[in-house]
Parts: structure tokens; C-alpha cells; sequence
């Protein structure tokens, strides 16, 4: 069989008929787990998985399109030619170094930033009007000197931020509460990293603010020490899952078809991307997590949730962690 699966399923019957088309770049571990998502939620009629590597992305694009019979109608192809990324209406970069067990993400730091130097202006040339969404890690570096290298608006360039840790926090917190995780509403803001921050003051259950939720479905109490041992084990979930599998691919997978689904839907979604901040909480200059309007134009407004000292103070150290690590890398 001819691995080469550069030839769409359906191509277009008329130049009227507007198809959406995602671009992900990099059809490893994450990238194909994302390509598997999309096809399955079908939020995207055209998928292409691109990667240097042709014969492994012409492969898991293949092994995805034969299920087409099964999920709503797409085309998924996997190719290493560029031309492919032409006209995108999302390009999301999963391309880039992997952390091996127990080292943290700003490790891959200068790796990930000589492949940034190196690919995104092509992939711009490509798909000039593309929503690009950054998902390689250091995520939040990644996204920063993206936008420099590009030159991207900031609407327009951003990083999955803490959506995935965002849904490890809800997934917990619904656990230990014994409420569906659709009801908890509780973000993780800051880095997508050690210095991460769960905002807990102003979580919610439905209604009913965390803080006051009391007796939890174990039976035990949703103090203070409760929401601690939740905070650490999110922020430890990718080292935790790297030690057992390799790698962490497929909430991630799910978590980048969400935030597709806003753009593709312009669904006004409040989910926490990294942007370039601007004066948010005092935080300027950096690129982090924080809740963030998610539509057709990309990102856009930046919300504050009233947070405590204590909160503010995390940010502030999460985002000098990050300007930090910019700055050594001479951005
Ligand atoms: P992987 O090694 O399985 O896949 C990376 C792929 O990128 C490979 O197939 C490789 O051939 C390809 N690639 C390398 N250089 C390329 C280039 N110049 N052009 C096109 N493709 C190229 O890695 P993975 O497990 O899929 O992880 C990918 C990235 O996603 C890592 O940086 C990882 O840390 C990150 N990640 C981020 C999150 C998040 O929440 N932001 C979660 C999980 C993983």
C-alpha cells in the first residue's frame, strides 16, 4: 500500500464551498493524538499532519483517515511537503524536543528555541491569516518568542497555556467532590510548569465557592491541605505520567481540539491560553496562562478574576521565572 497519503479523500467539489483546515506540525506522540481528536469530534474538515519525518506522518495520517467511515466526514493526510500548510485556518506546532523522565520543561528551553528560529517563519509564509496555537515546550517560551520571530499579532499567536492543567485541576476537584467535572470552574493560571498557580479563592462548584465546600464525597474535609495535595499532584501529573508511558499525549490531544473548536466555532470561550500580557494582575511583558477569550479572531480579552495576596504574589514569581528564562536565551 502507498504510504504516501498526500491525496485528500474528498477534495473540494467547488471553490463555494468553505472547508475549515488545521495544520499540525509535528505528528508525534501529541500531534497525532490531537490529529485522532479532531477527526473524531470532526471540528476540522481538513487535518494535515505534517513532520519532517514523511514516512511517520503519511502513516498515522493514513491509520486515522481508514476510521473516516466511523467519525463525521474529513480528510486527513501527513505529509513533510510545506505547501500542504498553505491557506491553514489553524496551525498548531507540537514539533520540538520531549522532556525525558524527571526533567522539568524549561529544560528544552534552548533546543526549542533554535527549531522555533527555524520553522516558523516558513509556516507563517504559508498561512499568513492561520490562528497559530504553540503546544511545544516550553509552552510559554515558545509562544513569547514566537511572536517575536513572527512578528504575529498577539490575537493571532498563542500557547495552550494551562488548558490541560486547568482540566487536571477540574478533573480532581470533581473526584474528590463527587460533582461532574462540567460543573467545577477552577483555573490554573501562570506557567505551564513548577510555577504554576491553582487560583483556589475563586473556584467554584456550581455556585458554591471551594473554599466553603466542606465534607467531600470520601467524607473527609476540603481544607486548605486537601487543596495543596491537589495543586502538586496536577503540577507533578506530566512527570507522574512520563515515568509510566514516555510521554503525556492524549488529554493534551483533547485539550488543543477544544481550544480549535473555539476558534473554528467561534464559540467565545473562556480558557486559560498563554498571551503576551499586559498590565494583567500588575503583569506585563511575558507570556502565561491566564483566562482569556477564545473566538475566530483568536485570543482575546484577558478576564481578572479577584485573586488574594497570596495568589498575586505566585504570579508575580511564576512570571519573573519566565522572563527570566527568556532573557537567557537572549529574548
Ligand atoms: P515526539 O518526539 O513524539 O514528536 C515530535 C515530532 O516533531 C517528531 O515526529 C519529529 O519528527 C517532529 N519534528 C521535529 N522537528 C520538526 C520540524 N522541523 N518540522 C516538523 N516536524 C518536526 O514529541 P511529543 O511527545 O509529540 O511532544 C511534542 C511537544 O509537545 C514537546 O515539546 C512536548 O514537551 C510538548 N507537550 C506540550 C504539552 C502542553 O501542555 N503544552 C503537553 C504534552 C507535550
Amino acid at each position: 500500500m502507498n504510504l504516501d497519503s498526500s491525496d485528500s479523500l474528498y477534495p473540494a467539489t467547488s471553490a463555494a464551498v468553505r472547508r475549515s483546515k488545521v495544520t499540525i506540525i509535528g505528528a508525534g506522540a501529541v500531534g497525532t493524538a490531537l490529529a485522532y481528536a479532531c477527526t473524531i469530534k470532526g471540528y476540522a474538515r481538513d487535518i494535515v499532519l505534517y513532520d519532517i519525518n514523511r514516512e511517520k506522518a503519511a502513516a498515522e495520517a493514513l491509520d486515522i483517515a481508514h476510521g473516516i467511515q466511523f467519525t463525521p466526514a474529513a480528510s486527513v493526510i501527513g505529509t513533510d511537503d510545506p505547501e500542504a500548510i498553505r491557506d491553514s485556518d489553524v496551525v498548531v506546532v507540537t514539533a520540538g524536543p520531549t522532556q525525558k523522565v524527571g526533567q522539568s520543561r524549561l529544560e528544552l528551553v534552548g533546543e526549542m528555541a533554535e527549531l522555533m528560529k527555524k520553522i516558523m517563519p516558513k509556516f507563517v509564509e504559508m498561512a499568513p491569516n492561520a490562528i497559530f496555537i504553540m503546544v511545544t515546550n516550553p509552552v510559554d517560551i515558545a509562544t513569547y518568542i514566537s511572536l517575536k520571530i513572527t512578528g504575529l499579532p498577539t490575537h493571532q499567536l498563542f500557547g495552550s497555556g494551562t488548558v490541560l492543567d486547568t482540566s487536571r485541576l477540574r478533573y480532581l476537584v470533581g473526584k474528590k467532590t463527587g460533582v461532574a467535572v462540567r460543573n467545577i470552574h477552577a483555573y490554573v493560571v501562570g506557567e505551564h510548569g513548577d510555577s504554576e498557580v491553582p487560583l483556589w479563592s475563586c473556584a467554584e462548584v456550581g455556585n458554591v465557592p471551594l473554599t466553603r465546600w466542606g465534607v467531600c464525597a470520601d467524607g473527609s474535609v476540603f481544607d486548605a491541605e486537601a487543596r495543596a495535595q491537589i495543586a502538586h499532584e496536577v503540577m507533578r501529573s506530566a512527570y507522574t505520567i512520563i515515568e509510566g508511558k514516555g510521554n503525556t499525549n492524549q488529554a493534551i490531544g483533547l485539550s488543543v481540539t477544544n481550544i480549535i473548536s473555539a476558534v473554528l466555532r467561534d464559540e467565545h470561550r473562556i480558557l486559560t491560553i498563554s498571551t503576551l500580557l499586559d498590565n494583567w494582575h500588575g503583569i506585563s511583558g511575558v507570556c502565561m496562562a491566564a483566562p482569556t477569550l477564545v473566538g475566530a479572531k483568536g485570543a482575546g480579552r484577558v478576564f481578572e478574576p479577584p485573586i488574594t495576596l497570596d495568589e498575586r504574589e505566585a504570579l508575580e514569581k511564576s512570571a519573573l521565572v519566565l522572563s527570566q528564562v527568556a532573557k537567557s536565551i537572549g529574548f
